[in-house]
């Protein structure tokens, strides 16, 4: 991971990092084998690797984890979410990917699981992302040798998180989380550069000091733009989903052309890095750094 993303200095160049999510069938499966290779071979800051979301099964996230740590070059970062577990079994949870050789977290509430909602007792009752990052620290703690090994990520929402009151409740909730111990964040999607940057501004002077990195996703399908929206919590653009829509609901060049953009009005206003959600494909979001020239040549081409 780049010192500059640990500080939060102004970088030489500008990193990168990309989240992916445990395949559903064998076929995605040799798809996503072959796709973070790619990734792998790009040299991000890290991979992420999405948790139990959308009912996703939480072994296979370990086992996803596991095959980038052996068999690419990427750092393996963890999404580890409470959501309807006891504190012993998010515990466990911690210490086998630990055993797994994993030690960078992103720590989680968590999505209501399919059929409940957030007034569901047992979402509500959940172990919230900040005393994760506490279970994290103590988990660190019972391994004296590997202390020093590991970073606990949080997530961020520029446009407020649904549960959230006021932007300054999601900025006070966030300085509570780099209070506990979490060392960078990463951001809910959105497609306005002002969103970020705002966000980011008013979180600084509020005594936020930890990097935040944008979470962006070049979308390929009208379907997916209506999925970003829902996620950001605003609109999509209306030039983006026309032309989407004109290009019959499929034009991938679109979601790069848009990326790119508000990647280079991010980077310029001061963003440490970029965290692509790749959707589990490679060609997008190295087409995006290709733009933005964040690429060294690839073995892998
Ligand atoms: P928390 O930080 O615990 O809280 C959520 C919100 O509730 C806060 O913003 C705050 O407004 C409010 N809140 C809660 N407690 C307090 C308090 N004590 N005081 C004040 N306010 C409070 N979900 C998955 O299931 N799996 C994943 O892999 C996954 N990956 C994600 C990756 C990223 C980058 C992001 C942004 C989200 C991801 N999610 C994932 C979704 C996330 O888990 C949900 O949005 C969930 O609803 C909130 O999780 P959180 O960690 O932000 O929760």
């Amino acid at each position: 991971m780049s010192p500059d993303l640990l500080t939060g200095s102004a970088p030489t160049r500008a990193r990168f990092s990309f989240e992916v999510f445990p395949a559903r069938s064998g076929a995605a499966a040799l798809a996503l084998g072959h796709a973070v290779q790619h990734l792998s071979a790009a040299g991000p800051d890290f991979i992420s690797v999405t948790y139990g979301a959308n009912g996703s099964n939480r072994d296979a996230s370990v086992d996803l984890l596991k095959y980038l740590r052996d068999h690419t070059d990427a750092l393996p970062l963890a999404h580890l979410t409470t959501v309807g577990e006891s504190r012993e079994a998010v515990r466990r949870a911690i210490h086998g990917i630990m055993d797994a050789g994993v030690h960078d977290f992103l720590a989680l509430r968590g999505d209501p699981p399919r059929g409940r909602t957030e007034a569901d007792p047992e979402v509500s009752g959940s172990l919230s992302a900040l005393e994760l990052v506490e279970l994290v620290a103590e988990a660190r703690a019972e391994r004296p040798a590997l202390t020093s090994v590991g970073r606990t990520a949080v997530a961020a929402y520029p446009n407020g998180h649904p549960l959230s009151r006021s932007r300054a409740e999601d900025i006070e909730w966030l300085i509570a989380k780099q209070e506990a111990g979490a060392q960078f964040a990463i951001t809910q999607l959105f497609f306005e550069a002002d969103e970020y940057l705002s966000f980011v501004a008013d979180a600084r002077s509020a005594g936020l000091r930890i990097p935040v990195l944008p979470g962006l996703m070049p979308v390929s399908t009208s379907a997916q733009l209506r999925k970003v929206a829902q996620l950001a919590g605003r609109p999509a653009p209306g030039l983006l989903a026309a032309e989407l829509a004109e290009a019959g609901g499929y034009a991938p060049e679109l979601g790069v052309e848009h990326t790119v953009e508000l990647a280079r009005q991010l980077l310029a206003g001061g963003a440490p890095s970029v965290h692509l959600y790749t959707f589990n494909r490679h060609e997008q979001v190295l087409a995006v750094l290709r733009e933005l020239d964040l690429l060294t040549p690839s073995p892998l081409g």
